[in-house]
């Protein structure tokens, strides 16, 4: 594939895509759009029509909002951009002149969807981006991209916004950043724009997560601003006042372009991100670990049983002992870790009993 990138940015500077989550108004659009105008962004985003996890939430205002957006063109000089998942969606879109289009989450998962916009799109040169498939699918999200360049658009980015995840998480979408640096890898034109606000899902992370994409040496940011974030139709807790982006983006750090030592960096960032991954994980599964051994500690108590079984932990120890040297970890380390969790259970039941 010979993709062209859609923002060729030079001076090293991320590119900057903002915006509501959802049009809701001609009012909180244009709000948006002329604080945003002020900062140079580079692209304005808002969702016209919303694909909703479950039915009953906002579901987009549909095409009434399209005159908004192309109202923010002339007014303001921005370019704009909304999600498609229909062929009518890309027609409409066509028609209103809309700048670049994005394929959300839920619709790169599905081949058939991602055709349908593929083949409504034969014939225009209009740029697109793609997110990630909900699931941590590199070739599911390859295939998009694919579809997309194989129907004769050659202006392609794609932006990682995390994947889904059953169980606890610090992130709404936990980011796998192995996942977009090995499409970077494989198609190195290829522009990645990191989507914040998808992969936080709250405001208070925003900005750590913007950073690492930039020390990660991604394209640029797409970030959800609001007028008025608390009350905003869809996705609340994650959007930020224009003024809050600007914050945000007055104090990321973006790196030199010092060649060796700045692969030099990108490559430790991501071994220390993959281990930050691990270590949340690792924490969660700890977390469960201790959340069944109270559960063990109410069963035993209502069953008059003593908490330590010697024979249970003596069994734990050696067959983990071994199975950790399989793995390359040492036998000291083993036990150290093992003791130190199995008193961790302990003192937990202990507090059970106590009850
Ligand atoms: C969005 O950008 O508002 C959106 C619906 O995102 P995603 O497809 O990443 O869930
Ligand atoms: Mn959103």
């Amino acid at each position: 594939m010979d993709i062209q990138p859609i923002f060729n940015k030079k001076n090293n500077q991320p590119v900057i895509i903002a915006g509501p989550c959802s049009a809701e108004s001609e009012k909180q659009i244009m709000a948006t759009a002329e604080a945003l105008a002020k900062q140079n962004i580079d692209l304005f985003r808002a969702g016209i029509w919303k694909p909703r996890t479950r039915p009953g939430s906002f579901e987009g205002v549909g095409r009434v909002g399209l005159p908004w957006l192309k109202k923010v063109k002339e007014e303001t000089g921005l370019k704009v951009t909304t999600e498609v998942a229909k062929k009518d969606h890309v027609f409409e879109a066509l028609k209103h002149g809309i700048d670049v289009l994005w394929l959300g989450a839920r619709t790169t998962v599905n081949p058939f969807s991602v055709q349908e916009v593929a083949d409504a799109l034969q014939g225009t040169d209009i740029p697109v981006m793609i997110k990630n498939p909900i699931n941590p699918d590199l070739k599911l999200w390859i295939g998009a991209i694919e579809r997309i360049y194989n129907a004769g658009i050659t202006k392609v980015a794609v932006i990682h916004r995390g994947f889904s995840h059953h169980g606890d998480s610090d992130f709404r979408n936990i980011p796998r950043w192995q996942i977009p640096i090995e499409l970077k890898r494989q198609f190195p034109n290829l522009e990645i724009i990191c989507d914040n606000s998808h992969i936080c899902g709250r405001r208070d992370t925003l900005a750590a997560v913007a950073q690492k994409a930039m020390d990660l040496d991604f394209d640029g940011l797409m970030t959800e601003t609001h007028p008025d974030p608390d009350e905003a139709w869809s996705d609340a807790k994650q959007q930020i006042t224009p003024e809050t982006l600007k914050g945000l983006l007055g104090n990321l750090v973006i790196r030199e372009a010092d060649l060796q030592n700045e692969s030099f960096k990108k490559t430790l960032a991501h071994f220390r991100s993959e281990i930050d991954e691990i270590d949340a994980e690792l924490l969660n599964l700890l977390g469960k670990r201790m959340q069944i051994a109270d559960q063990i500690g109410r069963y035993k108590k209502d069953n008059n049983i003593s908490i330590l079984q010697s024979s249970r932990w003596n069994e734990i120890l050696e067959k983990q002992v071994v199975k950790g040297a399989e793995k390359g970890l040492s036998m000291g380390f083993m036990s150290s870790m093992l003791r130190a969790i199995h008193q961790e259970s302990i003192n937990t039941q202990a507090e059970v009993m106590k009850d």
